[in-house]
């Protein structure tokens, strides 16, 4: 693998049809919930030039089949990596069978994976006990990654405070959800405080997160439904330049791969508005 003076995240698809997101700093890397199977994970990562056999750890999020659906095959078929979680994930997802091996993950904890340090901490989903990932690589930068969440916790705020880059849910507009095709039950779990942050908390959350370090902002779990990715990009774009930071967003796409190299560069277009 080619060695990087920085962290790189390569997000290999987000959405309620899969998720995963690598982070790597060269010498350690880390897969982010596997979401897609296994075999398109690894496709998705050499579309990157990354390879599987290089994943050093699985991190995930929560027992959602949108974040998990790769895991045992994955870690299987490529170098058993470990598969990394808390108590709550690795029970509701029923991982005590893994192959391989698997490391627990405490919020507020941190673990070290080589050059990377991890602390989890604690999002409001309707999932056992679900959690977010601050990632940090000494003198290269840190990520902090915040999806599937209904609402911004203290914990994810104070993780997230002054990362490089961040990825955070801007899973739906408002007004989408509600005139949209979603049944009224379904509509009030996206939007509880167990479901999913809309554009607007995102907003809020970037209000509260920005700090002169952040360089760029990837907005995750975009509901294909019930948002737009020109919505996303021009609210959340909108509310960044308010608070005065000239830094890109960019929205995660679900069916391509968004590179956070070259720093400071928008690789791909916006996802078209067909979807
Ligand atoms: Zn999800
Ligand atoms: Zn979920």
């Amino acid at each position: 693998m080619t060695a990087v003076s920085h962290l790189r995240v390569v997000f290999l698809g987000s959405g309620s049809a899969g998720n995963a997101t690598v982070v790597t700093d060269g010498s350690t890397t880390l897969l982010v919930d596997c979401g897609f199977s296994a075999r398109e994970t690894a496709r998705r990562m050499s579309l990157a030039g990354l390879r599987a056999e290089d994943v050093d750890a699985i991190l995930v999020t929560h027992e959602h089949s949108d974040h998990i659906r790769g895991v045992e095959v994955f870690q299987r078929r490529h170098g058993m990596a470990p598969v990394a979680c808390t108590m709550g994930t690795r029970e509701a997802a029923g991982f005590s069978a893994l192959s391989g091996g698997a490391v627990r993950l405490v919020a507020g904890e941190v673990t070290r994976f080589k050059t990377l340090s991890v602390v989890p901490f604690a999002t409001s989903h309707d999932a056992a006990e679900p959690v977010g990932f601050r990632i940090e690589c000494d003198g290269k930068g840190c990520f902090g990654l915040a999806t599937d969440t209904g609402v911004m916790t203290a914990e994810a705020t104070e993780a997230l405070a002054d990362v490089d880059l961040l990825g955070i849910e801007s899973n739906h507009d408002l007004g989408m959800l509600e005139n949209g095709p979603y049944p009224y039950y379904l509509q009030r779990r996206i939007r509880s405080e167990q479901g999913h942050l809309s554009n607007p908390d995102a907003c809020d959350a970037l209000e509260r997160l920005a700090s002169s370090k952040l360089q760029r902002v990837f907005a995750l779990h975009r509901s294909t439904t019930n948002n737009s990715a020109s919505i996303v990009k021009r609210e959340l774009g909108a509310r960044v330049a308010a608070i005065g930071l000239h830094i890109p967003v960019d929205v995660a796409p679900q069916d391509r791969v968004l590179d956070s190299d070259p720093p400071q560069a928008t690789l791909f277009a916006d996802e078209s508005e067909m979807q």
